[in-house]
């Protein structure tokens, strides 16, 4: 490790917001159960407890990354030299309105689809499959079954480290098919306002059991994934595609390519990062070559650039001058 992070551990936990670990495994928080090990790892308790971390971690330039349910990310082995802050704790009210909920980016947007149904409120019924929490699923524009988060959301509480906490609405957002401003921005998303309608209970729940059971019969649940791996170069689709080439069933160690769709890579128990990247890799080269399409990937990469951060995500927001290891050594 480039630096010594007691005194970083230590000034975090006189701070009082929640529990810091070191060397925190961060596969334990992701969907994938892949991940090397957080050097440190904060769950804040509060709201005002994330902001106290937020603007420790922006005042002493100490790079910082923001991790939900972790159902959208594939972590690096090497793990993450940073701060990592969960939402898990934090960040859980939920207020429910005649024709909105407003809600912390930690709570599951399963959860919240529940609560809408229950208070007869549509509009959220797409969102009863998908796992993850709302922060994340604001920063995905996360969707299903012809709808998505842009549909629903009209403003964002956000807290960024030059104006602070602010609201943003929902254009500012620039919400686009998995893709927002959240992205290529440094925002922590606190809370958010879904619009709704007025909706019959019944209906509803209706719709969200037929959402579930379409899931179960064409996706691979109960294994350890990230969801689609790849975006959907639309009008096609990215599972489509990679079917047609023979994928299912590729495997590179304990990565492989689910039999159910072929666009789920699952970990059969002790996959790595890198393994998962070699068989993205090797699946977009031979659709590539087949097909003539370019897949981009859905799932976000997360760390050093050992995963090909020319074609992956990378959102790791460093702080100049922190002495800590930068990405791209
Ligand atoms: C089995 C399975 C099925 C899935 N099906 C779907 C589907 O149908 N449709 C779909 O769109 N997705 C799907 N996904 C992907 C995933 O569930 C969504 O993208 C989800 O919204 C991610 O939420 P999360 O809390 O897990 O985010 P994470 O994976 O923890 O984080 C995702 C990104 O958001 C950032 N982030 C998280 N919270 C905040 C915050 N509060 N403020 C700022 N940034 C934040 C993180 O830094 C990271 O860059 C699926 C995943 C799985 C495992």
């Amino acid at each position: 490790m480039a630096v010594d992070a007691s005194p970083i551990v230590n000034a975090l936990r006189t701070l009082e917001v929640g529990s810091v670990r070191e060397e925190e495994p961060l596969r334990r928080h992701t969907s994938f159960k892949i991940g090397g090990p957080a050097r440190i790892f904060v769950e804040p308790e509060s709201q005002a407890g994330i902001i106290t971390m937020l603007e420790w971690v922006r005042d002493h330039r100490v790079p910082y990354f923001i991790i939900g349910q972790g159902t959208n990310v594939l972590i690096s082995d090497q793990g993450l030299d940073a701060v990592v802050i969960s939402t898990s704790r934090g960040l859980k009210t939920v207020e429910v309105g005649q024709d909105h909920l407003r809600a912390g980016s930690g709570v599951l947007l399963t959860k919240l689809a529940n609560t809408a149904a229950k208070a007869g409120l549509s509009g959220l019924e797409f969102a009863i499959s998908i796992p993850g929490t709302l922060g994340g699923a604001l920063v995905m524009n996360a969707g299903a079954h012809g709808s998505s988060m842009v549909a629903v959301v009209q403003t964002v509480t956000v807290w960024d480290p030059v104006l602070g906490v602010h609201d943003i609405d929902a254009c500012e957002a620039e919400f686009a098919y998995r893709q927002s401003r959240f992205q290529k921005t440094p925002w922590f998303a606190l809370d958010a306002v879904l619009k709704l309608t007025p909706g019959d209970s019944a209906q509803i729940r209706q719709a969200m059991a037929h959402h579930m059971d379409y899931r179960k019969r064409s996706q691979p649940v109960g294994e350890a994934n990230a969801g689609s791996i790849f975006k959907n170069p639309l009008p096609q689709y990215a599972g489509q595609l990679i079917e047609q080439i023979g994928a299912k069933g590729w495997r590179v160690n304990d990565a492989v390519v689910s039999e159910r769709h072929a666009n789920f890579i699952i970990n059969r128990g002790s996959a790595r990062a890198l393994d998962v990247l070699q068989l993205m890799r090797r699946i977009r080269s031979a659709v590539h070559q087949r097909t003539g399409v370019v897949l981009r990937p859905e799932v976000r990469w997360i760390g050093p650039g050992e995963g090909g951060t020319d074609t992956l995500w990378e959102n790791l927001w460093y702080a100049e001058g922190t002495g800590l290891r930068e990405p791209f050594e």
